[in-house]
């Protein structure tokens, strides 16, 4: 495989395990079957929009070019606070693209990853997320009907729930366990009141509480947990890696250290292996 450009890792969940693989739409590797081998990540020193593909010295937005970052909707700032939705306004950067990621079903979760967290996805991006943000159990708690109804409750829930991952305790492994179906249960009698008034706002059909869907279990291909965790980045070095020892979330765990693939989006590397 020659130099391609770095993205999110692709990933799938069988029979309770993360896959992933790394590479480009034509041509990548299963990365699980690396563990326990030596793995490295050479920096071309050129980064690439991931929209455009214009060489940028420096990613806006995760991996974006100035004017991509100004001017995609995937870039603007209701996606990191989708109760900032400005779709109804009329104001989206583009309406079309909100039409197909924002204004679609969307589950508000509750998931385990550096303890109780809750989080909201598009329903097509099932399991997916919860993989990227390194979650060991995942439980969706309502059905709503936009992104700007998710980001909604989430913000309600968050009074109660974190609603963040602590990356560092993430990837350290050893997360004890939580019961989510009951902490779903108490959410749902502390905020009963709140979400009857949504449903009255909302309207009812629009609402869908999951009273009795099934928590996912996610089990990641780690070798062995950093009991230090340090972070790499190829910023700071043009070379990245060592012996595989696990990949969860969006992270490489080398010997040496771990890196966050995606927050490298765009950056051209060549894979030695
Ligand atoms: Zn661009």
């Amino acid at each position: 495989m020659k130099s391609f450009n770095l993205d999110k890792m692709p990933t799938e969940l069988r029979d309770g395990l993360a896959h992933y693989r790394m590479g480009t739409e034509l041509e990548s590797i299963n990365l699980n079957s690396y563990l326990g081998l030596e793995l490295k990540l050479h920096f071309k020193k050129e980064i690439n929009c991931t929209n455009c593909g214009t060489l940028v010295k420096k990613a806006y937005a995760g991996g974006y070019c100035y004017p991509c970052s100004i001017k995609l909707a995937e870039c603007d700032l209701c996606i990191l606070k989708p109760e900032l939705c400005h779709y109804a306004k009329g104001t989206c950067r583009q309406p079309s693209w909100g039409e197909a990621n924002c204004m679609i079903p969307h589950y508000i979760y509750l998931a385990n990853s550096s303890g109780l967290k809750v989080g909201i996805t598009r329903s097509t991006q099932v399991p997916t997320r919860w993989i990227d943000q390194g979650a060991v159990a995942a439980l969706p708690i309502l059905k709503v009907s936009t992104r700007y109804q998710s980001g909604i409750f989430e913000k309600l829930f968050a009074s109660e729930v974190k609603d963040k991952t602590d990356w560092r305790k993430m990837l350290k492994g050893n997360i004890e366990e939580i019961d989510l179906e009951e902490k779903r249960d108490e959410l749902f009698e502390l905020f009963g009141e709140s979400i009857d008034k949504m449903e009255g706002e909302f309207g009812a059909s629009q609402i869908e509480i999951l009273e009795s869907s099934l928590v996912t279990t996610i089990n990641y291909p780690v070798l062995e947990y950093p009991e230090k965790v340090s972070s790499l980045s190829l910023d700071k070095n043009e070379v990245v890696g060592g012996t595989l020892l696990g990949i969860k979330g969006q992270y490489l765990i080398f010997n040496t250290g771990v890196i966050n693939i995606r927050s490298h989006t765009g950056y051209k590397i060549e894979l030695e292996f």
